[in-house]
């Protein structure tokens, strides 16, 4: 298949091992060292080095972020063990670099480690296609799928001198908060979280700590109520299908396409639903590790009941359908672009997205201007085009309402842009210290 479900245009020449990291030689003399390789002061492009004197240190998540032109952490140092929170490309996209290069041990759930080979294939092909430097090559992936090291939720284990272990994050399926035992302090990093229930995972609970690590995406900014975006969603769905159109959703792979068809599958089961797209594998993956689904056996009967495109003469057949839900979910490729090419010129039809459309993003041009790139041509979509809050994070006062349940001394907001951290930093500051770290510099607590 040629159609690319993910990333596009990357032109970034990676570092030498060994040669350009901006991690100090010495270990901290006392305190908890946190260095952001990536992710601090923006969304995505995540990594952390977390380090105290007893030699025990760690890596939390080695991603990129998918913008154009993508962002890529810095160079991590020599470094044994990595807790990777989720299977997010921008924050698992460059572990294979970390597995080859330095021999680093992954630790993540077993949901993460499944859909690991997805993830990296895909970035893999389309780095391939569009002929940008990746920085790792198919071998490294090989042996960064060698590498993991699955845990339960709840589990500890022993990195070092340290107890770790992973709890519910919310967010999807298998994303976890990593709480760290320090023989000083109790330390809790986020990952990406969602406190709320949502179609296929329970929300992220507070933890005691002395530091919180506190993802930022949506400080200052709130949610929509999820029931009345998810009812908004099926009525718009219901009039497409009413005028005999067809619904084209474009939906991430890995969580948003699933909450989509948990949502119409449970609200309007007579419909003719089509799935198409890296989604269906990362599906079936999630069937295979039932126990970290909220009601796995209600997610493998919405997934049975959509009709699972795998060719180009079921492609064509999907034209018919009430709806089809599909990657990209920010229209940057896959098979989305297909369908809209073929969708648009039936003016009963229309694009429901499902969230937020990153600045040069397909999805934000169609918005913006009625216009993408379809295969190369600038296109006019003269469609109906609709957009739902169907986020997976937290928002602004959920952010605030955890962070005050986990009753730190010190709270780090990371995965934010400066906006939605110092909002936080307003939010907070009376009640805990506030740090806003910036990328490559260190920071000892
Ligand atoms: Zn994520």
């Amino acid at each position: 298949m040629l159609i690319q479900d993910g990333l596009l245009d990357f032109h970034v020449v990676l570092y030498r091992a060994g040669r350009t990291s901006s991690y100090p030689a010495d270990p901290p003399e006392e305190g908890i060292r946190f260095h952001f390789l990536g992710g601090a002061g923006e969304v995505g492009n995540v990594g952390c080095v977390i380090e105290d004197n007893t030699g025990t240190r760690l890596l939390v998540d080695y991603g990129l972020a998918p913008t154009k032109p993508p962002r890529y952490p810095s160079e991590a140092p020599p470094i044994s063990h990595a807790v990777i929170t989720h299977g997010h490309i921008d924050h698992i996209g460059m572990a294979p670099w970390l597995a080859s290069s330095h021999g680093t041990l992954l630790h993540g759930s077993e949901l993460t480690a499944a859909v690991s080979r997805i993830m990296w294939a895909d970035t893999y092909k389309v780095s391939d296609i569009e002929g940008y430097p990746l920085g790792w090559d198919k071998r490294d992936m090989e042996t960064a799928l060698d590498s993991w090291v699955t845990h339960n939720l709840e589990d500890w284990f022993e990195i070092g001198q340290w107890r770790c272990r992973l709890l519910r994050a919310g967010h999807i399926p298998g994303a976890a908060m990593l709480e760290i035992e320090t023989p000083t302090k109790r330390i809790l990093w986020s990952g990406d979280i969602d406190t709320r229930d949502s179609p296929n995972v329970l929300g992220a609970r507070p933890v005691d700590c002395d530091i919180l690590c506190l993802e930022s995406t949506y400080g200052g900014r709130s949610h929509n109520p999820r029931d009345e975006e998810e009812q908004r969603l099926v009525s718009r769905v219901m009039e497409v299908v009413s005028r005999g159109g067809t619904a084209l959703i474009p939906a991430f792979a890995s969580g948003r396409g699933q909450d989509v068809l948990r949502i119409l599958h449970r609200e309007e089961p007579s419909l003719n639903v089509h799935y198409d797209g890296m989604g269906t594998r990362v599906t079936k993956e999630w069937l295979g590790c039932r126990t970290l689904l909220r009601d796995g056996d209600r997610m493998e009967a919405a997934f049975r009941w959509s009709k699972r495109v795998s060719g180009k003469s079921d492609r064509r057949k999907a034209l018919g359908a009430d709806v089809i839900v599909t990657t990209s979910g920010m229209l940057d490729g896959g098979p989305a672009i297909w369908y809209l090419n073929r969708l648009r010129h039936d003016s009963r039809s229309a694009i429901l997205l499902t969230g937020y459309q990153a600045e040069g993003s397909g999805g934000r041009k169609l918005l913006e201007e009625g216009k993408i790139p379809i295969f190369g041509n600038l296109t006019r979509i003269p469609l109906e085009i609709d957009k739902f809050d169907l986020s997976n994070h937290a928002d602004h006062q959920a952010l605030s309402a955890f962070a005050r349940g986990c009753t730190p001394e010190d709270l780090i907001l990371f995965h934010g842009d400066s906006d939605s951290c110092a909002a936080l930093d307003t939010e907070l500051a009376e009640e805990m210290r506030v740090h806003m770290p910036s990328n490559n510099e260190t920071m000892h607590i």
